[in-house]
């Protein structure tokens, strides 16, 4: 059974087919300028340098017939027939509080989807038209709507709710919600793998950290606690978001800085992060590169960087009463050794050493604990389209 993966943005759209036989990715590509001029589609089939073709593509739904007439096409195809796809799934960032696990899409769900909109307003309007198109294309295709929220629905009432007055979470859903939660639930389920044991009997700290991220403790399989909040700009310190920081400087920003509301957010969202404190990059291998040249404001980034994520290791672990393993995934994760000796400096109180040579493991999975640790380091990829496509075949196939 083949499984067509979509992630749409609000002018790209990237997809994967995947064949659940073996879990092998057959083709995967990125539709870029979508309604915007000098749009392309670069196509990768596996085992084959990726090509890039320019094509008008006016909208979504002219991004996907061009993703199934690429996937379909004598030279850069994979399948014969678009009826080959037997499901898609969708990535769909916010599910408010509706929904606490994936779907099959049908009208309702659609409907409930849009009510989430006022929640991500910049997020969830193009993953509904992602499907629309779809469904436009291939009406009698099963569609699966994969939330980045539902994941951490099990988190209890009084870690979700700011201490804010209660009518606002009445009135305006106001609470944590949490993203990213695809990708911790499957690290959790390959760090219980790793370790042999059952995810149920385990807690994990498992810390996303790429270019957007998070961190999350995950007590016997559940999230009970996770680093983003209402939306994706609270917790850690990101490439250019803030994370947390003390909610009077917004106010304070806009009276001396004579910001308004959009500018204080793209402020907070665009300029901020290590990008903002470095005023180098906000990318970690630009910020390494400065660093290693002496620049002091690029080591200052890192450093606050690692900080936050340290704090939240040892908040989670005493949230949890305990640890099996921190996790590392997402770019900088899997992919940055410094920053991981860095945070795991001093960490042995709890039980948590790495191993300096393990350490310096890039993109594959790796326990680079030191071997007298007690606590266990694992550095797991993190793979959130076969993750969709795993959810779209167990819902289709009931
Ligand atoms: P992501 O958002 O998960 O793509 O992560 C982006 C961040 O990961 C950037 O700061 C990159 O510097 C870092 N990153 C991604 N891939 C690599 C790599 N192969 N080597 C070093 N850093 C990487």
């Amino acid at each position: 059974m083949k499984i067509l993966v979509i992630n749409t943005g609000s002018s790209s759209l990237k997809y994967q087919l995947i064949d659940m036989e073996n879990e092998a990715v057959l083709a995967r590509g990125l539709c870029d300028r979508i309604g915007i001029d000098n749009s392309f589609i670069k196509h990768t089939r596996t085992g084959c340098d990726p090509i890039v073709i320019e094509v008008d593509m006016t909208s979504h739904k002219a991004a996907i017939r061009q993703v199934i007439d690429v996937l379909t096409n004598g030279n850069t195809g994979v399948i014969s027939d678009m009826s080959e796809i037997a499901a898609v799934g969708h990535r769909i960032v916010h599910g408010g509080e509706k929904f606490h696990e994936s779907v099959i899409i049908d009208e309702n769900v659609m409907a409930a989807i849009r009510e989430c909109i006022d929640l991500a307003p910049l997020h969830n309007p193009p993953n509904i038209i992602g499907i629309e198109a779809c469904m436009h294309i291939m009406p009698d295709t099963p569609m699966v709507a994969v939330f980045d929220t539902a994941f951490h629905q099990t988190i209890p009432q009084h870690a979700y709710l700011y201490a804010l007055p209660y009518e606002m979470y009445e009135k305006h859903g106001i609470r944590k919600y949490g993203f990213h939660g695809t990708s911790h639930k499957y690290v959790a389920q390959r760090a219980a793998v790793m370790l042999a044991r059952p995810l149920e009997e385990l807690k994990l700290v498992t810390c996303h950290l790429g270019n957007g991220a998070s961190v999350c403790a995950v007590e016997f399989g559940k999230s009970v606690d996770t680093s983003m909040g209402f939306t994706p700009l609270d917790g850690l310190v990101m490439g250019t978001r803030s994370g947390s920081v003390d909610p009077a400087v917004v106010k304070f920003l806009m009276e001396n800085e004579k910001m308004t509301p959009k500018e204080i957010d793209e402020y907070l969202n665009k300029k901020s992060g290590v990008l903002g404190i470095s005023g180098v990059s906000s990318d970690f291998r630009d910020l390494e590169e400065a660093f290693d040249a002496g620049n002091e404001r690029a080591r200052l980034a890192i450093r606050i960087f690692c900080y936050r994520v340290k704090q939240y290791i040892g908040s989670y672990a005493a949230v949890m009463n305990g640890l099996d393993a921190v996790v590392f995934t997402a770019g900088i994760g899997e992919n940055n050794p410094l920053v991981r000796r860095i945070i795991m400096e001093n960490m042995d109180f709890l039980g948590l050493r790495i191993d300096p040579e393990k350490n310096t493991v890039r993109g594959r999975e790796m326990d680079i604990s030191a071997a007298d640790a007690k606590v266990r380091t694992l550095v797991i990829p993190t793979n959130e389209e076969l993750a969709i496509a795993r959810e779209t075949l167990r819902l289709v196939s009931k």
